[in-house]
């Protein structure tokens, strides 16, 4: 078993697709562990995204993480970090394949709809960052 971090990103947020997204994980065999509704403020985004922090993108995708709320998610299940990574499909959602999370709902590599933990090990401290134990059911 497995715990992974989600966020459904502002964009989708917008487009009210959170429950279209949230489908996705539990028709695929994932929980939702934990969950909220966040507004997230400019230094959480930084300090969230710190290791993109030298990228050229790194200024925008802070702007764009705050510009409305996001849903932050606790997935659980088996293989839960990959199969996440699989249902969300690659960050360029031109290149995200058919039928994934980026490829239905995502509209650039920047406003691409979710979040999701690239390994285990980041999986802890993501999901450390925004939840405290009680909250993870
Ligand atoms: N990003 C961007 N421009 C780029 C690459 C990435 O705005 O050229 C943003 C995008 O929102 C992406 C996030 O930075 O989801 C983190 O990038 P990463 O390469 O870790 O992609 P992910 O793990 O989200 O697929």
């Amino acid at each position: 078993m497995e715990s992974t971090l989600s966020i459904i990103k502002p964009d989708a947020v917008a487009k009210n697709v959170i429950g279209k997204i949230v489908d996705r994980f539990e028709s695929n065999g994932l929980k939702i562990a934990a969950m909220k509704k966040v507004q997230l403020s400019q230094a959480d985004a930084e300090a969230f995204y710190a290791v993109h922090a030298s990228r050229p993108f790194f200024g925008e995708l802070v702007s764009f993480m705050i510009s409305g709320p996001v849903v932050i998610m606790v997935l659980e299940g088996e293989n839960a970090v990959l199969k996440n990574r699989d249902l969300m499909g690659a960050t360029n959602p031109k290149e995200a394949a058919k039928g994934t999370i980026r490829a239905d709902f995502a509209d650039s590599i920047d406003a691409n709809a979710v979040h999701g933990s690239d390994s285990l090990e980041n999986a802890k401290i993501e999901i450390d960052f925004f939840f405290a134990r009680r909250e993870i059911l």
